[in-house]
């Protein structure tokens, strides 16, 4: 069986591909080609943040990188529970005569 041949993405020389998504023919080419910004998908585990905020109850800043991570205010649902019971108690403190 014939493997697909493929042109390495950094220097143009065609090679075997031993996995489908290799775009590169060494390890030397995939590393220039990460460098100079030809392929940021191969190998992908990327850490690019798609926000960043600073939690509302702890400060830590959060970095979100997942699409379905919906966090917004806070780093984890202890945070946010504990934020609100303070909140809560704060404002009955205020109410109190
Ligand atoms: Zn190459
Ligand atoms: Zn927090």
């Amino acid at each position: 069986m014939n493997r697909p041949k493929k042109n390495c993405a950094a220097c143009g020389r065609a090679f075997i591909q031993q996995r489908s998504s290799q775009r590169y023919c060494s390890e030397a080419c995939r590393r220039l080609g990460y460098r100079i910004g030809l392929c940021n998908h191969e190998d992908k585990e990327t850490d690019t943040a798609i926000r960043t905020f600073t939690c509302a109850r702890c400060g830590k800043t959060v970095k979100v990188t997942d699409l379905k991570d919906r966090r917004q205010r806070f780093c984890s649902a202890r945070c946010e529970k504990l934020y609100w019971k303070n909140r809560k108690a704060e404002s009955r403190k205020k109410d109190a005569p």
